[in-house]
């Protein structure tokens, strides 16, 4: 695609308006390939400031991967099966960002086994899930990479079983914000479960991983032309790298940069814990800006209502809430009321959360709905580190959380009661008969509070997974998946959608990558 031709009227005293358009921040003015990088600096009088371009390249690589999550691998598999030669960049001293500690959550419609049809849980279909996708964030998503996402997920999801020897359990979830059960559970319970099938495609197709190694900053010589290399710092060591064939960005979000975060959302105050890994900290977008790229929707970020309250940590106790309400599980406050539909999005529930005012809620549920959800030697293990409580009745239970005895006694009877009305009279929540009314114990409760947790905002791609400059072009030899990318999800992302996102948008820009001429 061409960028628009220059405008005369655009032209101002020699300058393009182009050149000036940055406003506050000055633009490092474009020069012949070779000398200046293309690239913003933090201001024309500070020569210092300004990125050359590098005089020699240290080393040349074929394609190289930003990033070792969901996203990363997923492109790597492809790129190397496309006859690309991958390297993967990884900052952190281990693999796997945000992906390796996530859910273990995976949204299809169907898969090889046909658990949907296997377990009795109702209808499904693409169709269904990319409606649910697009309503979910209040229909500023782009319903034609949301198409991509759902049609895609069941082929990745049955990819990963057969070729990287993924393993699901027997259960299937609806969770917030979905009309139907589609959510997969791998059989580790978080998200390493996917990046080790993932990595072992990726692995037996050729890539290689360099760990500890920070990209920082990409080079691209003019407005019209190709990315050419990146600096990076190995082991404190700062080196200048040629790329031959294309360059993936699949560096995930900003959940930890507590500044970025707060600049395009200011309600997401320093205070919010974040259950992200320490990586996430969205350099990756501002460099991707610098050299030309659009990036949207920055505002929208997501809390995810059931993290550990004092650290904000999701780990596999965390998950049992967001499981937990296709079966009947309660959330209550602090007085033992209940004060959302369990059924509703994460927005929803954390914002009905703080509406409390009461830190923390709890999610309330019986032994019979724990095989539903996960495992016994989970809760077991959970137990051990203060996560569950577990009483014999929910008398019990009220006075080991600290909530008043006879509240919890009527909530739960109350909600027994419009399991079997099939009516919700306060919530309007849409009861089915899949859903346990907590009859018999023992009873548990998990304390649960929102913090930081997926930006939806990020890099603009097409459905190639190009990356789009400003002027609406795609940025030669530029490729981005997963959650550094924006405009799939709209104002908020269905939980489990994130890893069929990483995972199909991640194989597209790796198929696509590999097709660059080296
Ligand atoms: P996704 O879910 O989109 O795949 P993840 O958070 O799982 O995203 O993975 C992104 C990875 O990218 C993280 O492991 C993070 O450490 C890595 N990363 C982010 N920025 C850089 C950078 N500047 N250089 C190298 N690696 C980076």
């Amino acid at each position: 695609m061409k960028k628009p031709e220059m405008d005369e009227r655009e032209k101002k005293g020699g300058v393009t308006r182009r050149q000036l358009l940055k406003g506050a921040v000055t633009a490092g003015i474009v020069a012949s390939a070779g000398t200046m990088a293309l690239n913003l600096t933090k201001g024309e009088a500070d020569a210092a400031e300004k990125k050359m371009l590098p005089k020699k390249w240290d080393e040349t690589l074929d394609t190289v991967i930003i990033g070792s999550g969901f996203a990363g691998l997923a492109a790597a598999a492809e790129a190397s099966k496309g006859g690309a030669k991958v390297v993967i960049f990884e900052k952190m001293p281990v693999y796997g960002g945000n992906s390796v500690i996530n859910g273990g959550e995976y949204n299809s419609w169907d898969d090889e086994l046909h658990l949907r049809e296997k377990l009795k849980l109702g209808d499904d279909s693409v169709d269904l899930h990319t409606k649910d996708t697009i309503k979910g964030g209040d229909f500023y998503g782009s319903p034609e990479l949301a198409k991509i996402l759902t049609e895609g997920a069941t082929p990745a999801l049955n990819w990963m079983i057969d070729d990287g020897g993924l393993k699901l359990r027997d259960i299937l979830n609806r969770t917030g914000g979905h009309t139907a059960y589609r959510t997969h559970t791998c059989v580790e319970g978080v998200g390493r479960g996917y990046t080790e099938a993932l990595k072992k495609i990726a692995e037996s197709r050729g890539t290689t991983m360099r760990l500890r190694t920070k990209v920082l900053w990409i080079w691209r010589a003019d407005t019209n032309g190709p990315v050419l290399g990146l600096e990076v710092d190995e082991d404190g060591k700062k080196k200048n790298i040629k790329i031959k064939r294309a360059l993936i960005l699949a560096s995930g979000g900003f959940s930890w940069d507590i500044k970025m975060r707060q600049e395009f959302n200011p309600s997401i105050v320093p205070e919010f814990n974040c259950t992200n890994h320490k990586g996430a900290t969205g350099e990756m977008i501002r460099y991707a800006q610098a050299i030309g790229a659009d990036a949207l929707q920055l505002c929208f970020i997501q809390l995810y209502p059931y993290a550990e309250p004092e650290k904000g940590t999701l780990d596999s106790p965390a998950v049992y809430p967001f499981r937990g309400p296709g079966y009947g599980i309660v959330y209550v406050d602090k007085k033992g009321k209940r004060f959302v539909n369990e059924l509703e999005r994460r927005d929803v529930v954390s914002r009905a959360e703080i509406a409390t005012g009461m830190k923390p809620t709890y999610s309330i549920f019986n032994e019979k709905m724990i095989p539903k959800m996960g495992t016994k030697e989970e809760v077991e293990k959970g137990m051990a580190r203060g996560r569950f409580v577990k009483a014999d009745s929910i008398a019990d239970l009220a006075q080991k959380i600290g909530v008043p005895p006879e509240a919890l006694v009527d909530t739960i009877n109350k909600h027994n009661l419009y399991l079997k009305d099939k009516k919700d009279p306060e919530f309007n929540k849409a009861i089915n008969d899949v859903m346990l009314p907590m009859e018999e114990g023992p009873f548990y409760a998990i304390a649960q509070w929102p913090a930081v947790h997926h930006c939806m905002g990020g890099l603009r791609i097409n459905k190639m997974a190009q990356v789009i400059d400003i002027w609406g072009a795609p940025i030669p030899r530029l490729f981005a998946a997963g959650e550094v990318t924006g405009g799939i999800h709209g104002s908020n992302r269905l939980g489990g959608n994130a890893t069929p996102d990483c995972v199909v948008f991640g194989r597209i820009a790796g198929t696509n990558a590999a097709k660059e001429k080296a």
